[in-house]
């Protein structure tokens, strides 16, 4: 069967890319596509044919387009024969002729769509032939081509934690199927940790009994301290455990099982209390975080206990990799523990970090005697890498470059930009973990750090993005997050690195989410979400600019007490109150999240306003124009690009209301917060005049209200068009404060004109 590689090979290099069809939106993006003309029709009438080793394959196929295109092909099988196949017409042909690893042709003419390569590869190629079926469905027409691919690593990852919250075997087979969709091979499934245990262990029945069920959960953000009120668990049955396991083989998706060890154990603990170091009581844990509370390194019971429980898991999960976890062990228990200082001397441990080291080592030596490697976070370095274990690179690439360069296996998981609990738009309204990682952020990775030579390249196996659950307790939740992030994480681990390109990414996007429609995934439109800013001339008018990055669609605006409008330039802000805009297409759906800003309109908004010193270049915003954009910045935390920040200078300001205007009072907005060294103002000076030269001072000194976000008020109550507001540093930060000594910084918001 070799011959149909070598005329295919020669095909590539004979067609070109003349012609005028559309692009296929393929993701990943192949090794090679070269588009021909024509379409080949899929209709009722087209068979599936297929041979012994694509039967997972078509059983795939068949029944997802029922699901999604609502079209149903027969199968058929065939012998392999080829001057059978090249007879066939009007037929996918599913046809295993190569041991090559992940390798695919395929092959659509006007008469069939031939997919060969290796089992795994013909698995692929129905992936991206499911890829280049169009979204409208009233004819599934299929562009000739031909695609030769193959991935650019073999570890093609994605995680999910099932502790913090824990979902069902259905969305389970979902999740796979997700992985499925893209390309990707090794699902990581992160089944114990702090807030339940969730897998049947027979020989522990208290594992899921007592440590699958905590009685609460932080709903809040991390330190608020607000729960639910609700007992909440869950776990899988070893029967439901294999049904899985068999679902993900047929997909050709390796399973990961972790059991988290020595840290990150409090479900284990809460039900078997012997384990810690001082016996408990311990509970199922209700927030998140690192506790204190680990098991106990210095008692062999612990490690009989833990082996006991491989010795159930080790036959279940048929691939090489046991992730043992290994992170975010705290030592505060173990600095206290006769047991665990016992164990240190006589091992001649020289500290609690070489004890961890010890456990690491002594739990891989036995996963090791039963035929598998171990896998950890990095901190399995600790105290020296057990000698055959692979390393997963969570805080950076740091600890995945350190293992390379020891000739040590890596799957590089970065937290930025591989865990997808963080945020992927700034105007994220739901509660998220972490920082912010955007789809440009994921598909811009190279799990190949620069810093690595040549030779140690090859101990990068791939890499992986991490679903850390704390926050999606439902499955709409964790698709969002997912997606189209997963799109690009898919280009990251299977598109070569010269065929990567994030314009060309960004041109398929409008397809990949009509797909995610058709499909009906819940994602993300973040991608889509209008950039704005205040567009302030001087001229007394503010304006509300929105930019697009999808020209085709239509922005809508609704300001407030008004009905929503299609705009097509910047949007004059004429009243105070909430504006909203959306991006959306032509049948008024929308393609992006909503936005909102809120304007303050007064007096001053949008007039010339002159600073007698320059802000420092770390606050500077949009300059003094900032101090009279309608915008306040009402709670909390100020985002710096609507403060304008003074590092110890004193600062005088003055606007023009450009005509003599009714003046009942001017308020100055500012903010303190001691431990950033921003201070409240000395002195604040509030003078009036009618031309600009001689400015009266008022007699009556200033009202000061609010705790950190400040108002200074100024009853005026007197005609005047110059307004000048002199503000006094307090100079330096005074003692037992944090920055004694430093210059305090003054932070100024909107000024406002009553
Ligand atoms: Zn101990």
């Amino acid at each position: 069967m070799y011959r149909f590689f070598i005329l295919w090979i020669l095909c590539i290099s004979v067609f070109t890319n003349g012609f005028s069809q559309s692009k296929p939106a393929i993701i990943p993006t192949p090794i090679s596509l070269t588009q021909k003309d024509g379409y080949f029709n899929m209709n009722d009438e087209t068979i599936v044919y297929y041979d012994s080793a694509s039967i997972n394959t078509k059983n795939f196929l068949v029944p997802f387009l029922q699901e999604n295109y609502k079209i149903k092909l027969k199968s058929k099988w065939h012998n392999g024969n080829p001057t059978q196949i090249n007879s066939i017409s009007n037929a996918i042909i599913l046809h295993q002729n190569s041991s090559l690893k992940e390798t695919y042709f395929l092959h659509i003419d006007k008469s069939k769509v031939t997919i060969e390569g290796s089992e795994a590869g013909v698995f692929y190629g129905m992936q991206s032939l499911i890829q280049l079926l169009p979204t409208n469905l009233s004819s599934l027409k299929i562009p000739c081509l031909t695609i030769y691919d193959a991935p650019r690593f073999s570890y093609r990852g994605l995680h999910l934690d099932v502790s913090r919250h824990f979902f069902p075997i259905t969305f389970i087979k979902r999740y796979i199927d997700f992985l499925a969709l893209h390309k990707l091979n090794t699902f990581h499934w992160h089944l114990t940790d702090d807030q339940g245990w969730r897998i049947e262990i027979k020989k522990y029945p208290l594992l899921t009994k007592i440590g699958s069920v905590r009685n609460q959960t932080l709903i809040g953000p991390y330190g608020s301290n607000k729960y639910d009120g609700k007992k909440y668990g869950g776990f899988y049955t070893q029967t439901q455990i294999k049904e899985i396991i068999q679902y993900a083989s047929e997909r050709y998706i390796n399973i990961i099982p972790e059991i988290e060890m020595p840290g990150h154990s409090q479900a284990a603990l809460a039900s078997y209390p012997f384990l810690g170091c001082n016996k408990g009581p311990y509970k199922v844990l209700e927030t998140w975080g690192v506790a204190d509370d680990a098991l106990c390194a210095g008692n062999d019971s612990t490690y009989q206990f833990y082996q006991n429980v491989l010795d159930e898991i080790i036959p279940l999960f048929p691939y090489q990799y046991i992730h043992i976890g290994g992170d975010e062990c705290a030592k505060t228990r173990w600095k206290e523990c006769k047991d665990c200082q016992n164990k240190m001397k006589s091992n001649n441990l020289k500290d609690e970090h070489e004890l961890q080291g010890y456990f690491i080592k002594r739990m891989e030596k036995y996963i090791n005697q039963k035929g598998k490697k171990i896998i950890g976070w990095d901190e399995i370095m600790e105290g020296g890498l057990a000698p055959n274990a692979a390393v997963m690179s969570w805080r950076g690439e740091e600890g995945g470059i350190a293992a390379a360069k020891q000739q040590h296996e890596v799957v590089m998981t970065p937290g930025k930009p591989l865990y997808f609990d963080h945020t992927q738009s700034i105007n994220e309204d739901s509660v998220t973990q972490g920082g912010l990682n955007t789809l440009k952020d994921v598909y811009n990775y190279n799990p190949i750090p620069e810093s690595l030579m040549l030779h140690e390249t090859p101990y990068i196996l791939g890499a992986q993005a991490n679903m850390w659950t704390e926050y999606m307790d439902n499955e709409k939740k964790v698709e969002y997050m997912l997606f189209p992030r997963i799109a690009a994480l898919s280009e990251v681990l299977w598109t070569k690195l010269d065929n990567k390109n994030y314009n060309k990414f960004e041109e398929k996007i409008p397809t990949i989410f009509a797909k995610y429609d058709l499909w009906k995934i819940n994602y993300s439109k973040a991608y889509f979400d209008l950039e704005s800013h205040v567009i302030n001339n001087d001229s007394g008018k503010i304006f509300w600019h929105l930019i697009s990055k999808n020209k085709l669609s239509k922005i809508y605006c609704k300001a407030p007490n008004q009905s929503e409008k299609v705009i097509s330039q910047a949007v004059p802000i004429t009243q105070s109150g909430e504006y909203k805009a959306i991006l959306k297409d032509e049948k008024n759906k929308p393609l992006s999240s909503e936005i909102s800003q809120t304007f303050f309109i007064n007096k001053a908004t949008g007039k010339p306003i002159s600073l007698s010193v320059s802000p420092n270049k770390s606050y500077a915003a949009d300059g003094a124009k900032t101090l009279v954009d309608g915008i306040q910045n009402k709670m909390g935390m100020p985002k710096s690009a609507q403060f304008l920040g003074f590092w110890g200078d004193d600062v005088d300001l003055t606007i023009d209301l450009q005509e003599e205007m009714n003046i009942d009072s001017i308020l100055l907005h500012s903010f303190e917060q001691r431990a950033s060294w921003i201070y409240r103002p000395k002195e604040v000076t509030f003078m009036y005049s009618d031309d600009g030269i001689n400015f009266i001072q008022h007699a009556e000194k200033p009202q000061i209200s609010g705790i950190s976000n400040l108002i200074y008020r100024q009853k005026i109550a007197s005609k005047t068009r110059f307004i000048k507001i002199s503000i006094k540093n307090i100079g330096l930060i005074p003692e037992n404060n944090p920055g004694a000594g430093n210059n305090a910084w003054i932070f100024l918001d909107e000024i406002e004109v009553k």
